[in-house]
């Protein structure tokens, strides 16, 4: 099918929640990717920070196919070698004690969610359920973690919310502590606000929170489904915060590619969801699992540092355009924002796009890069000469 053919059954029979690019994307292989016409783009998005190892990567596409002729799947009901596998290697890489495999980001946050709510009864009994989160924050899409982001237009026409959550302003302690009260269990925040348009949280601001959680017995909730597996250049991003969370969510690029997300407990929270807690029917799915233990296999400590060395060279690359249309760029490893001015960020991904590069957009003027983990120099070399090309001084 060509793409008005695809673009017809589409708008035909699918709910058009998507602000979509008018692009059919085909096939790829690396951080290259091909549309249905055959036109080449350099992919800076890993399909929202999802492929990190991007495209037709032999070893991932083997390991889910042997997988699927074994078992694709069986339930939690049953143990499986590769889920039981990634827990063993995925736990100790993140500096955790537990694990529970779900299926998206904001199942993974529901679950840290619970796992705050439940430990805080447990022992304080009721009344003492309340989460504070970031404003410009990013939790998820269902009705609990639509509350949980610190955004007033995510908490339009669903109601009732899920109650028991307050916002405070990032990189500011004062309005931490003014919505400080008796009634609260935990601090939920990323550590790099992604959709919230790519924003680095202060290293002392995130040690003073984390001090805070302690003194007052709250949890600290970290939520990396976009910081984590390798995209900031270190396996998790709290690994460069000099902290450790109580909970910590991951999910977008975990496996590469097919769903899967989950959170991972310290060791005081371990025992805090039991038998009947908590599930999912396909948490954990063992191709999914055979999917994420490649992507650990592929990172190791020197593939971590080319991650925090290629960031750095696209940054640079992004500087040296000196750009009139940039007004700052920010970020960590390969999650990178860069701030646009005399333009909105969505006619410059556009536009972008119609050269041959892909980006994605965040916050109010922020263009979000997120290649693919394994992208190489050259392509790297390919995507800054159509960001010249386009909004070159
Ligand atoms: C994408 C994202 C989510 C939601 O993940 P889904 O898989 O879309 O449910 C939650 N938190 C953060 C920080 C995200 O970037």
């Amino acid at each position: 099918m060509n793409f008005s053919e695809i673009k017809a059954l589409d708008e035909g029979y699918v709910l058009q929640t998507y602000g979509r690019n008018q692009v059919a994307i085909d096939h790829g292989c690396g951080a290259t990717l091909y549309d249905t016409e055959g036109k080449m783009y350099i992919d800076f998005t890993s399909g929202i920070g999802v492929c990190s190892l991007g495209y037709a990567n032999e070893a991932w596409a083997k390991a889910i196919y042997d997988q699927a002729m074994k078992v694709g799947h069986i339930s939690n009901l049953f143990y499986t070698e590769p889920y039981a596998k990634l827990a063993s290697r995925l736990v100790p890489a993140a500096g955790m004690a537990a694990a529970f495999f779900g299926n998206s980001g904001a199942e993974a946050n529901e679950g840290m969610i619970k796992t705050a709510r439940k430990y805080s009864y447990e022992k304080y009994g009721q009344g003492r359920a309340t989460i504070i989160t970031l404003k410009n924050s990013f939790h998820g899409r269902t009705i609990t973690t639509l509350k949980a982001t610190g955004q007033d237009h995510f908490h339009d026409y669903f109601f009732p919310f899920t109650e028991g959550f307050r916002y405070a302003v990032a990189n500011d302690m004062d309005s931490l502590l003014a919505v400080a009260g008796d009634d609260v269990c935990a601090v939920m925040m990323e550590l790099v606000q992604g959709e919230g348009g790519v924003n680095p949280l202060q290293q002392d601001y995130v040690q003073s929170v984390a001090k805070l959680c302690a003194e007052r017995d709250w949890l600290l909730l970290v939520d990396e489904v976009q910081t984590g597996v390798g995209r900031t250049g270190t396996m998790f991003a709290y690994q460069q915060f000099g902290i450790q969370p109580d909970v910590l969510t991951f999910a977008k690029g975990i496996a590469g590619g097919l769903p899967f997300g989950g959170f991972m407990t310290s060791e005081k929270c371990r025992n805090v969801l039991r038998a009947g807690d908590h599930g999912s029917t396909f948490g954990g799915n063992p191709m999914a699992a055979a999917a994420a233990n490649v992507v650990l296999d592929a990172l190791t400590p020197d593939f971590l540092r080319e991650v925090q060395e290629k960031g750095e060279y696209l940054r640079s690359g992004i500087a040296a355009l000196n750009s009139p249309y940039v007004s700052g760029i920010r970020g960590m490893g390969l999650m990178i924002g860069v701030g646009i001015q005399g333009m909105t960020h969505k006619e410059l991904k556009d536009r972008l796009m119609d050269k041959g590069l892909l980006c994605l957009i965040a916050g109010a003027d922020t263009l979000r890069l997120l290649p693919p983990l394994v992208i190489t120099r050259e392509e790297i070399d390919k995507g800054l000469a159509v960001m010249k090309e386009v909004m070159g001084a």
